[in-house]
């Protein structure tokens, strides 16, 4: 098999309707100049630096390393990010590239808000217009989302059709791009869809690798033994892993949604529960029943609710470089609750997942060894459903 630059071994490819294609080619060729182009990245770093604030900082987790009597943990502390969450570095390299293509209008989709917000924040930072998908029981569910998005100037457009939640607001996206490419840009939220989203959005966040190895190598002198990430659609953990491929020594760890359990089919682990199918223009491990149909997701932490993951992951879990976990809601919201204890530190439910992965992990490892957990965002947005679950204590 000849190699195919829009694949991961067999996983990703183009698999949308002939009149998207020619928007996929174009977006390949601009963005393939961009990162090249020294402006486009000073540009993009003045952005990261004094809007997004950036480098964030590696931070040698103390009491959480003691408490757990093994190997050294480091956290990645996107959650200190500008917006709360690693998404802002995805979105504001795509906002500049659609200034640079003379694009003025940016649409997306999003489920919980959370891409959402991201999106309307860099369009308005850049002068953009956004406009947002979004199912109307998602809207009714995520109040607080909304009003961010139309604070920041985005129009927020109901989607009535089918479950009306993620899936549905994602072909009405598609099918807006597919009249609007002229004038339009599509803002993918994660390392998925159609080739170059997947290799696009994977260098945006490798910001975050990149950082915490030279941080590393400045204070402990070596690399990690382990990395550890949650997994949704899988862009956080990409940007964690990537600048780390090349290194055989540096394992790598992603840790999914099992929701209330792998065994009871209440998850959103598509990799650790999944099989092999075409969604949202990319080939993947997805969850599916037997006939082929998207299954119905379930995750405490809603950014992790996904049907899919990204490509490169499936390609990493078949060849061995990478492992995955599913971790339940009870662990990620025992590992939400020991993280603010110890540290200080509410880390968002989805990065909860990655904590408790890593927590597990350091035990088992000796004292000169080190961990770095991702932690891709804060847990403000997450109170409210912790409140429903534990109580307020
Ligand atoms: C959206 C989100 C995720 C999941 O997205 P990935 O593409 O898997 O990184 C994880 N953590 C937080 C805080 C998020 O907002």
């Amino acid at each position: 098999m000849t190699k195919d630059r829009t694949r991961f071994g067999q996983y990703g490819g183009q698999y949308v309707p002939e009149i998207l294609m020619p928007a996929l080619e174009e977006l390949e060729r601009e963005y393939g100049k961009a990162r090249k182009d020294p402006g486009f990245r000073q540009e993009l770093g003045e952005y990261m630096r004094n809007y997004g604030g950036r480098p964030t900082p590696l931070y040698f987790a103390r009491r959480l390393t003691e408490k757990c009597g093994g190997a050294k943990i480091y956290l990645k502390r996107e959650d200190l990010c500008h917006g709360g969450a690693h998404k802002f570095n995805n979105v504001m390299g795509q906002a500049l590239l659609c200034k640079r293509m003379g694009k003025s209008r940016i649409i997306a989709e999003t489920g919980a808000g959370q891409h959402g917000t991201a999106t309307a924040m860099a369009a308005a930072v850049l002068g953009l217009r956004a406009e947002i998908y979004m199912g109307s029981e998602d809207i009714a569910r995520q109040e607080m989302n909304v009003f961010r998005m139309k604070l920041m100037g985005a129009k927020v457009h109901p989607v009535d059709s089918g479950s009306r939640t993620l899936k549905d607001a994602l072909n009405e996206a598609f099918r807006d791009w597919a009249a609007s490419v002229e004038s339009t840009y599509y803002m993918l939220g994660t390392a998925a869809g159609p080739h170059p989203y997947p290799a696009m959005v994977r260098d945006f966040q490798s910001v975050i690798g990149r950082e915490a190895r030279r941080q590393l190598l400045n204070r402990e002198g070596k690399l990690p033994d382990l990395l550890v990430a949650c997994v949704g659609g899988g862009s956080n953990a990409i940007g964690t892993f990537h600048p780390f491929l090349g290194d055989k020594d540096v394992a790598f760890l992603g840790a999914e949604a099992a929701g209330e359990g792998l065994s009871t089919g209440r998850h959103s682990a598509s990799i650790s529960g999944g099989r092999v199918g075409v969604l949202h223009g990319c080939k993947s491990y997805l969850l599916q029943d037997a006939d082929g149909m998207i299954s119905e997701t379930h995750s405490v932490a809603a950014g992790l609710d996904y049907p899919g993951v990204g490509p490169e992951h499936s390609l990493l879990k078949d060849i061995g470089r990478a492992e995955y976990v599913g971790v339940t809601d009870r662990e990620a919201l025992y590992a939400f609750r020991t993280l603010s204890e110890v540290e200080g530190i509410i880390p968002a439910l989805e990065s909860s997942h990655a904590v408790y992965a890593g927590m597990q992990r350091a035990k088992e490892m000796s004292k000169d060894q080190v961990v770095v957990i991702t932690v891709s965002g804060r847990g403000d947005k997450d109170l409210d459903t912790v409140i429903g679950l534990m109580g307020a204590r």
